[in-house]
């Protein structure tokens, strides 16, 4: 979609405009305070309409030729944290920690490194899992390469064919040379959620029939 803007009685096109406020994180329409032109780069400062927020951001862009420009950078809000349901919070608290470090380095554009850490965040996820199924075999299952755990230890085929996935994708996160080159940190995202969404249905089914055994 493209904007259009005048500015100094030129009229410039935009490829974005800001819809999301990067303190309060709500769907805005943000009010255009500013404009900076210098050469090729423009930077306009946005004010968040929200009573509650208020808050000023800039958002820059770059053009090649004067009058279309792009997207280069925008102002780092406030940083969006993932709630976790009850069931994952009690089975792996280090993976929502882990995860949601992964997370911010990702708000903060550090691409190379959040798939390293969301990679990280599945392990201590799995095997957490795991040694909460079966405490004696905590020993083996820290100490196991995590493909191994999956492929030996999750019993439940959904879990294991997405936890599976996601081990191949956070592991080529960590290589020279990348294997799965089509798919990227959307898809292991994605493959992540997938899994804890699996546990996390596992554990309620769970609950609910100690809760409610069956009846003779
Ligand atoms: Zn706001």
């Amino acid at each position: 979609m493209e904007y259009r803007l005048k500015i100094k009685n030129e009229e410039i096109v935009l490829d974005s405009w800001p819809s999301e406020c990067p303190f309060c994180h709500k769907h805005i329409e943000p009010l255009l305070l500013f404009n900076d032109l210098d050469r090729q780069y423009l930077e306009l400062v946005f004010k968040c309409p929200s009573n509650y927020c208020n808050r000023l951001f800039i958002h820059r862009y770059r053009t090649h030729n004067d009058y279309s420009f792009f997207l280069d950078s925008t102002t780092i809000g406030s940083i969006k944290e993932v709630t976790f349901s009850e069931e994952i919070r009690s089975i792996s608290p280090s993976f929502t920690q882990i995860f949601n470090q992964a997370h911010f380095a990702e708000q903060h554009k550090l691409l190379e490194i959040c798939g390293v850490g969301y990679r990280k965040a599945l392990e201590f996820l799995i095997k957490d899992f795991l040694i909460k199924k079966d405490s004696s075999k905590a020993e083996v299952i820290k100490k196991k390469a995590l493909g191994k755990c999956i492929q030996e230890d999750v019993s439940d085929t959904k879990i294991k064919s997405a936890a599976q996935r996601a081990v191949w994708l956070g592991n080529d996160e960590t290589h020279y040379v990348k294997k799965w080159t089509e798919e990227n940190l959307e898809s292991l995202k994605k493959l992540i959620n997938l899994t804890y969404h699996w546990i996390e249905m596992e554990e309620l089914a769970k609950e609910f029939e100690e809760k409610m055994p069956n009846q003779k």
